[in-house]
């Protein structure tokens, strides 16, 4: 196994992750970015960003952190293809095993992010990869063109995604387990307003079934009956949610029962481990927005500086 010594590691290459070593790499520290095991983050997922400032037409999630990632490029950022599953944390010093190389680094910034949940239904693992069964509609939706596909979830990720889709698949059913979305009112009334959009409320999963190879369709259950239909469809789309990325770190620092990094109390960007700062949503199960993960992925860079500094 190869080592690496650097001054700041910053686990996690999301708006959070990159803003951190951006941040770090111009104050003058040597500083490596663990990518983790899905380059970008979350926000490549995003088909458009609206409401990230700068922006006043839009721009595609995959864009905004390329331009990320060639702003940290350009302050000597070093990328590391890898993901961390474990750490030695001292004082002064800190391990990171990954998979193929082990760092050792004075300061981490661990802005891990989070994974989308799944619906943990018979089906799922299944025909999940090219089956039909996807958590983003950015990298699988063009394969749905002219298609019937289903969304899960009411939250504002399912109303991006049903949204998206609607631009090229024939019809989307939008799956939701109450009577009403939990998306913003603006995003639901666009959704509402599509026509091509139909949604199924008081609903959620039971089975996705197919043939050996594809699903074909989606077994409901109505959530107040308990009565259970069956809809046909050639791919669906689950976006209920996500977990936070903090496995590799239990035993160190503090989560929360669902497994986010609490932050200390006067400042969120510090831990109870000297030298470790948290960034993003690994860290952030209220917000999460594209926005919010920049502005905490700065502060983490700024609160390691003045904790050397003081
Ligand atoms: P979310 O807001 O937590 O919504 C998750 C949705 O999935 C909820 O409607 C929930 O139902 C449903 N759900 C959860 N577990 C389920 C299960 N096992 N089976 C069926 N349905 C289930 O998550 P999100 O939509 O991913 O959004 C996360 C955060 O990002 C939010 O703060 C959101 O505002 C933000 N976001 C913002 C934008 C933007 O453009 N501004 C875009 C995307 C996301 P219930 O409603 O019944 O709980």
């Amino acid at each position: 196994m190869e080592f690496l010594c650097q001054h700041v590691v910053v686990l996690g290459s999301g708006c959070a992750g990159l803003t951190a070593a951006i941040y770090s790499a111009r104050s003058g520290y040597e500083t490596v970015v663990v990518e983790g095991s899905l380059p970008g983050g979350q926000l490549t997922r995003a088909p458009s960003v609206e409401n990230y400032p700068g922006f006043p037409t839009g721009i595609s999630g995959y864009e905004l952190i390329s331009l990320m990632r060639k702003q940290a490029e350009r302050f000597g950022v070093t990328f590391i293809g890898d993901e961390a599953k474990g750490a030695h944390v001292g004082e002064y010093r800190k391990i990171i095993r990954c998979e193929n190389i082990e760092l050792h680094c004075l300061e981490l910034i661990v802005a891990t992010g989070s994974s989308p949940m799944k619906l943990s239904v018979p089906g799922e693992d299944r025909y999940e990869g090219g089956g039909g069964v996807s958590s983003c509609a950015t990298c699988d939706g063009p394969f749905y063109k002219g298609k019937v596909v289903a969304v899960v979830g009411g939250g504002n990720s399912a109303a991006a995604e049903a949204l998206y889709l609607s631009n090229f698949c024939k019809k989307v059913y939008l799956i939701h387990r109450r009577d009403r979305m939990r998306a913003t009112e603006t995003t639901a009334n666009k959704v509402l307003a599509r026509k091509n959009i139909e949604p199924l409320w008081d609903s959620c999963v039971e089975s996705i079934y197919g043939d050996d190879s594809r699903m074909s369709g989606l077994t409901l259950k109505n959530v107040n009956s308990g009565e259970l239909s069956t809809l046909r469809c050639d791919g669906v789309f689950v976006s209920i949610g996500h977990r936070p990325n903090s496995d590799f770190a239990r035993g160190f620092l503090e989560v929360d029962k669902y497994g986010y990094f609490i932050g200390a109390e006067n400042d969120p960007a510090f831990t109870s481990v000297p030298g470790v700062f948290i960034a993003g949503d690994c860290a952030d199960h209220t917000y999460r927005q594209a926005i919010v993960a920049a502005g905490s992925g700065a502060r983490a860079a700024l609160a390691m500086e003045r904790s050397k500094n003081s």
